[in-house]
């Protein structure tokens, strides 16, 4: 109760300050969603992200110097998943850790006879339950500034901290009613497994086949595809933009529109 009244103190103080300029800058630079967002939009994500790096602890792995760029980059982005939220939805997560690039990781596969095998993967990034989320700083420069092309493994991991939030790492996040969780798993069970075709035989798709790993790798995929890839999102798979817009309470192709009419 008294660590509620003090946070929400500390934010009321926050949100009263002025945005650094050298902030806005970077978000200007690395995030190119704000320019799409209306001006009440803008206020909120830039009252977000002082909020997120004042309650999440950003850190770097040994050998890396924490940069202002780094910290608002993965601010901005989280931030910008959570917007259409009552507030920021990443209440328990506590820490990031950002790698200077991929890493290897330890993938484990149990196989049908129940034997384990164990095998190195490159990553790019990981989430536990609460976090600490890790990121390659390399690929969140390129993917955010450098090269865009659909891809946004900040978006990705931050993704899959939503799905956890009921408990279950299932790509089904916490819905409103039981309708909503009807056509969710009507609409993303077509969907996935048209993307495990897809991969299965090579076929060209817009997610990225990733996506049909497993149903938590496709919503985060699908996130990352709704927020970076809009309008070709919503021309291919309506279905699938319709069942996000409602989730996440965003319409990005509508403010990618907006802004280039
Ligand atoms: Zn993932």
């Amino acid at each position: 109760m008294l660590f509620n009244w003090l946070k929400d103190r500390r934010r009321s103080k926050l949100a009263a300050e002025t945005f650094p300029a050298a902030w806005l800058q970077i978000v200007h630079h690395n995030c190119r969603h704000f320019a799409t967002l209306d001006s009440a939009e803008q206020s909120r994500l830039l009252r977000d992200i002082r909020w997120f790096l004042d309650e999440k602890s950003i850190e770097t792995a040994i050998g890396l110097k924490l940069t202002d760029e780094m910290r608002v980059t993965v601010a901005a982005h989280a931030s910008l998943l959570g917007l259409g939220f009552d507030g920021p939805p990443f209440d328990r997560l506590r820490s990031v850790i950002i790698r200077a690039d991929s890493y290897l990781g330890t993938q484990i596969q149990r196989g049908s006879s129940g034997l384990e095998l164990h095998s190195e993967t490159a990553r790019i990034g990981e989430t536990t339950r609460n976090g600490p989320v890790l990121l390659s700083w390399r690929d969140v420069e390129q993917q955010c500034r450098d090269a865009p092309y659909g891809r946004n493994v900040i978006l990705h991991e931050f993704a899959h901290l939503l799905d956890m939030v009921d408990g279950d790492v299932d790509g089904v996040p916490p819905l409103q009613n039981e309708e909503q969780y009807k056509t969710w798993k009507d609409v993303t069970r077509i969907e996935y497994h048209r993307l495990v075709n897809e991969a299965q035989f090579g076929i060209p798709s817009l997610l990225d086949w990733y996506g049909a790993t497993n149903e938590a790798e496709f919503f985060a995929v699908a996130t990352e595809s709704f927020f970076e890839q809009p309008t070709e999102m919503r021309k291919r798979h309506p279905r699938l933009y319709d069942v996000l817009r409602i989730f996440y309470k965003q319409d990005p192709a509508n403010r990618w529109m907006r802004n280039v009419a």
